[in-house]
């Protein structure tokens, strides 16, 4: 039957030759591709001495932001997580008391928000569906780990440390993200 890439070979059972029988010629053959091949531009980079650039669209560990009294952003409306099509995100919310206003800048925070990022797909819906401008992919990368519990990033992983702001908003105005 006629294959429909064109690329399919017949496969021929003719014996082997004499020079085939000793291999040499087809070792030497592929020693000389190998030999050739270590002049030639390297495609591969020697991470992590060498990093590529990300592109200017990359999307990349999630941070819930803080305003700028240091406050949490995130309401715990739950939007984000009915919008990841992953189901990767869980949260518990609670009522804000009184001499709280200086930690969460809405009457509703989350208590416990959990992301787990290997369901994550970092296709950055949750970013989209926040009304409150709590949470943002950057262009940090999630560091490997040997447990997979480990990779439930809790809110000690997420939330932005006042010392270690993380601006996103030159990636959002011009693909760009910076960290300060
Ligand atoms: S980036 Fe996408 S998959 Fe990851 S938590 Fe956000 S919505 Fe879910
Ligand atoms: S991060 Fe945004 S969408 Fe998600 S619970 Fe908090 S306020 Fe709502």
């Amino acid at each position: 039957m006629q294959s429909l890439s064109n690329r399919s070979k017949v496969v021929s059972d003719k014996p082997m030759t004499f020079m085939e029988k000793l291999y040499l010629p087809a070792i030497l053959g592929g020693m000389w591709i190998t030999f050739t091949h270590l002049f030639r531009k390297h495609n591969t980079l020697k991470y992590p001495e060498q990093t590529k650039a990300f592109a200017p669209v990359y999307r990349g560990m999630h941070v819930l932001k803080r305003d700028e009294q240091g406050r949490e952003n995130c309401t715990a409306c739950g939007l984000c997580a009915v919008a990841c099509p992953a189901e990767a995100i869980t949260m518990v919310a609670n009522e804000r008391e009184q001499g709280e206003e200086h930690l969460y800048r809405e009457e509703k925070y989350a208590e416990i928000y959990e992301i787990n990022m290997l369901r994550c797909i970092f296709c950055g819906l949750c970013e989209e569906a926040c009304p409150k401008e709590a949470i943002f992919l950057t262009d940090r990368l999630v560091p490997t780990e040997y447990e997979r519990a480990d990779f439930i990033y809790g809110k000690d992983k997420l939330v932005e440390s006042m010392d270690y702001r993380i601006d996103i908003t030159d990636r959002q105005s011009t693909g760009k993200r910076t960290e300060k």
